[in-house]
């Protein structure tokens, strides 16, 4: 029996500050390769959520008040402890996940880059001095928290899109209680806690409350959370933001996208179609930055097709933990229902499969389908699998129309010979990010992360961003004596 299997201290348990029992009892933790239970999590009650956030309203105001360097060399402990234990995350990261091991193991290298980020904004979170109309007044405008943050985070890139929150979240002085979803509570949620637990984090700073919609619900509605970071689907989201807006609540809201990979008749065919079986079939397409829609000049469209079809019919699916595959499984059976039946119905509409379209349980085969038109599902859907659907254009205003049809504006990606033409159709595409000559799943923790459109509320993640995101400004003026006013 492997070693991630053996009881650890978190296991049947959520995290106060302490591993406790839950008084919602506790879930069963399963491998969506095989449905084999690998272990257990603690589930909350509401009463547990309020109690937490009780705990972290306390504990965030000492927190907030230590030198800058103590909360830094705690991130930085807690960097070195995922680090150390890079074999374990990643195990549980391909049983729990259905990651492939490179997968787990990346995910696990750039959430250290992030937390070493993180520790960085602690000396960062400056301020500016304003002169004043008043003689003798100086005005001084800083950061300082928000208080509670409460972090509710996807499934697909559990400990990274955790993380992305938690560690800046708690370097500007919050304090933060994250809710991982249930598929995925162990990588992005029971995991986190042990390493800030080892790295000495003072008790109720950090709470890990792994629970569903109802859970969820009740942090945000909760009064005493002053900010939601919320990464997950665009639904979901916009029930949240409305809740948030309704509460004047800050919200963080990091959803779906629908991405174009669009290939110009001057591209390096062979660049591009290796880029897109990248894009698309990575994590089995269960990517908020998959590339989701291939959109493909005329004259290079058929080689295109051909090329992409042979790379995915060269791939291998099956279960990651025993098997050196490119493609695990699908998270779940109602994902992939959900595929093969946009598949199914775009076939059905004239879409023409060249690769997959089947599979056996849970393993998807990667699916190539040509002749997509924008009115198909494939096409106007986030679609969270492995298929690259394939439609063609006549001129670069027609690919950039096609690409900004869609109400998500997450990535994108641009391939051509010219570096100048990729700059120039980048600006005119609605995306938060654009890479040209590339796929568009990319992430540098320190470059400024986010979409447009129903793909996010405008925030970013990364670097400076994260300060405008974690903290709010305050301005203070001081005069030496008391102002004199007429009465
Ligand atoms: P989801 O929206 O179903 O769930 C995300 C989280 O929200 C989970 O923790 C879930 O338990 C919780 N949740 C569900 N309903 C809730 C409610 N009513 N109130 C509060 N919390 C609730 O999304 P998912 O299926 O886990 O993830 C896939 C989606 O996330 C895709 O659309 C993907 O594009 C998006 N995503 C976006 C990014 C990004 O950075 N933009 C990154 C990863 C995933």
């Amino acid at each position: 029996m492997n070693a991630i299997f053996q009881p650890d201290r978190w296991h049947g348990k959520i995290y106060n500050g302490q591993w406790a029992q839950g008084a919602g009892g506790s879930a069963d933790v399963v491998d969506p390769a095989t449905d084999a239970v690998l272990g257990s999590v603690g589930l909350p009650s509401v009463a547990d959520v309020d109690a937490s956030v009780a705990s972290a309203k306390i504990a965030q105001q000492s927190w907030a008040a230590l030198p800058f360097t103590s909360r830094a060399s705690i991130i930085r402990a807690a960097a070195d402890r995922l680090r150390e234990r890079t074999d374990e995350f990643a195990d549980w990261n391909v049983r729990e996940c259905g990651a492939i091991r490179p997968k787990g193991q990346w995910e696990v290298g750039i959430t250290f880059d992030q937390m070493q980020q993180a520790a960085g904004l602690t000396s960062l979170a400056n301020g500016l001095v304003y002169p004043s109309t008043v003689p003798g007044r100086t005005n001084i405008w800083h950061r300082v928290p928000i208080g509670v943050v409460g972090v509710i985070s996807p499934w697909n890139f559990p400990l990274f899109l955790a993380m992305r929150s938690v560690a800046p979240a708690l370097a500007l002085g919050n304090a933060v209680i994250l809710k991982p979803d249930l598929q995925s509570a162990v990588t992005g949620g029971s995991l986190i806690a042990s390493i800030f637990e080892e790295a000495g984090l003072p008790e109720g700073v950090l709470h890990v409350l792994p629970g569903g919609a109802d859970i969820g619900e009740h942090l945000v509605q909760h009064p005493d959370v002053g900010m939601i970071s919320f990464t997950g689907s665009t639904p979901v989201g916009r029930k949240i933001g409305e809740t948030c807006g309704r509460m004047l609540k800050k919200v963080s809201l990091e959803l779906g996208g629908n991405n174009v990979h669009i290939v110009l008749p001057d591209a390096d065919l062979d660049g591009a179609v290796n880029c897109a079986t990248w894009g698309t079939f990575l994590h089995q397409g269960q990517v908020c930055m998959a590339a989701g829609r291939h959109l493909v000049h005329r004259s290079v469209a058929d080689a295109y097709a051909k090329k992409l079809s042979e790379k995915a019919d060269g791939l291998a699916v099956g279960d990651p933990s025993t098997d050196r595959v490119h493609l695990g499984p699908l998270i779940n059976d109602r994902q992939v229902q959900r595929v093969h039946a946009l598949v199914t119905e775009s076939t059905n509409a004239g879409a023409k499969l060249l690769s997959g379209g089947q599979h056996d349980k849970r393993f998807y085969r990667p699916t190539v389908l040509a002749d997509v038109t924008p009115d198909m599902g494939v096409f106007q859907n986030e679609i969270f699998g492995p298929v690259a659907p394939i439609t063609v254009f006549d001129t670069e205003d027609e690919a950039i129309e096609l690409a900004n049809s869609s109400d998500y504006g997450l990535a994108a990606s641009v391939h051509t010979a010219s570096t100048a033409r990729g700059l120039a159709v980048a600006q005119r595409l609605k995306t938060g990010m654009v890479h040209i000559n590339d796929q568009p799943i990319n992430c540098e923790p320190h470059v400024p992360f986010g979409g447009m459109g129903a793909s996010g509320s405008g925030g970013r993640f990364g670097g400076q961003a994260s300060i405008e995101e974690f903290t709010q400004s305050q301005w203070v003026s001081v005069v030496e004596r008391a102002t004199e006013y007429p009465f």
